[in-house]
């Protein structure tokens, strides 16, 4: 996976591995195939509880270790996309209602903690990685379940970015009555940067300060205007603008500029975030996203984005997870860059850029259907909405389809020739497109 993000020049991955499998099947919870609506006043207070956890484990094993439970003071989301049966990403969270046993909410989403373990440093060491996953309050006794996409040849190594089973790896009981959920004190200020309606019915993004210090307020307000700008330049943003939220917290950094481990630069920041994460330059990330959600949670959100003090190209952006950019454009790339990586994290886009020369992965198995939108193997690509009816009738099982894709030249294909998710120079192909757009009506309405 390094190799990935280090070949390419412009763009970032969002990156896996695992093991081979043949299975397409999906499992899903039992209690996901109740098809009843559920009204969130029923079940749910108008706030967030936030689950912190461990994800540990090594390249073959994966396990978690409860944390804390946490009040935050928004919730951002609908009241009505509860349960999401969109199927990407690596990882399904699950809440039950215990007294039900109806499944009352649910989200996918992918994670640092996955990318890690595809590395060689899983091979040898296990590691764990501060993580959360926030939700709706519950008003009653509910049980929180964690999924992760399995490997029926082995449950405790996962192929990363297939249709696997899901299998369950960590659960939770909530208790209504449990004093011991932490209650929450600001300590940011937070600022509109483009606020144009309800959080329940808009897509809300925080932006996170990374490496500004006391002094350079004014610098991270400009950053966060100049993101604001940038993202609104490219549809599908341009026509949905109405539809969007923006806000930044201002969390001060102790000192400024960001850590680049390999020249011995370290800095003591907000979130801790470094470039060479996996020892890959430009990958711009942080551990600890437990810190990062701290932050997150003075303002209501869907959605984090991390603005760095830094002109050094780079990044990244995980499904449902978080994103990362350099938060100054001296290159005149870096709202391209960003609204790339915001495509990973709002629906998990895969990569559609080939790296010349490789024809292993360990992130995409010719073999298996990867449950991108916009990436096919065409194992099984009747599976793709846009399959029916955004192709021409030849392109569908055939030739005409752009090969090449998930930084494979052979045995993966993309919807269309040319993509922002392929390379900056592009808009979103009309596949990506669409999907941006499903996903977005989903999570608005
Ligand atoms: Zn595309």
């Amino acid at each position: 996976m390094k190799a990935k993000l280090l070949l390419l020049a412009i763009l970032f991955a969002l990156t896996a591995c695992g093991q081979t499998s043949r299975n397409h099947q999906v499992n899903k919870p039992a209690s996901q195939q109740a098809d009843e609506s559920i009204r969130f006043a029923d079940y749910f207070e108008d706030k967030t509880m936030r689950l912190d956890f461990y994800h540990c484990g090594n390249a073959t094993e994966e396990t978690y270790f409860f944390d804390e439970l946490k009040e935050e003071p928004y919730f951002a989301g609908s009241y009505y996309a509860l349960r999401d049966s969109f199927n990407y990403g690596n990882q399904r969270f699950v809440l039950i209602d215990k007294a039900s046993g109806r499944e009352i909410y649910s989200f996918h989403y992918c994670t640092l903690w996955g990318e890690w373990q595809c590395t060689p440093e899983a091979r040898t060491t296990s590691l764990g990685m501060p993580e959360s996953v926030v939700f709706p309050y519950p008003k009653h006794d509910a049980i929180a379940q964690i999924w992760s996409r399995g490997n029926p040849h082995n449950p405790d190594v996962k192929k990363l970015h297939g249709m696997q089973p899901w299998v369950l790896k960590f659960e939770y009981e909530i208790k209504a009555d449990n004093y011991f959920v932490r209650g929450f004190s600001p300590i940011y200020e937070t600022q509109d940067v483009h606020v144009v309606g309800d959080s329940h019915t808009c897509l809300d993004i925080v932006l996170i300060p990374e490496g500004y210090t006391e002094g350079e307020r004014e610098q991270f307000v400009r950053d966060c205007e100049y993101f604001a700008s940038e993202f609104f330049r490219f549809e599908p943003w341009t026509s949905n603008e109405q539809r969007v939220n923006m806000r930044l917290v201002w969390a001060p950094s102790a000192e400024s500029g960001v850590s680049i481990p390999a020249v011995g630069k370290w800095r003591n920041t907000a979130v801790r975030a470094n470039y060479f994460t996996f020892d890959s330059e430009r990958y711009q990330m942080t551990y600890d996203f437990q810190t990062v959600r701290d932050i997150a949670g003075h303002t209501p959100y869907d959605y984090i984005y991390i603005l760095t003090n830094s002109d050094k190209y780079g990044g990244g952006g995980i499904y449902n997870f978080y994103g990362v950019g350099a938060g100054h454009d001296t290159h005149g790339t870096s709202g391209r860059v960003h609204v790339h990586e915001f495509g990973h994290q709002m629906l998990g886009l895969g990569d559609e850029y080939v790296e010349i020369g490789n024809t292993t992965s360990d992130q995409y198995d010719p073999a298996v259907e990867p449950w991108e939108a916009n990436l096919t193997t065409k194992v099984d690509v009747s599976r793709k909405p846009w399959a029916q009816h955004q192709l021409p009738e030849d392109s569908l099982h055939g030739k005409s389809l752009p090969e090449g894709g998930g930084y494979l030249e052979h045995g993966i294909w993309r919807p269309y020739e040319h993509c922002l998710m392929n390379t900056l120079a592009y808009p979103f192909c009309p596949v990506c497109l669409q999907a941006v757009i499903d996903y977005l009506n989903y999570i608005t309405k």
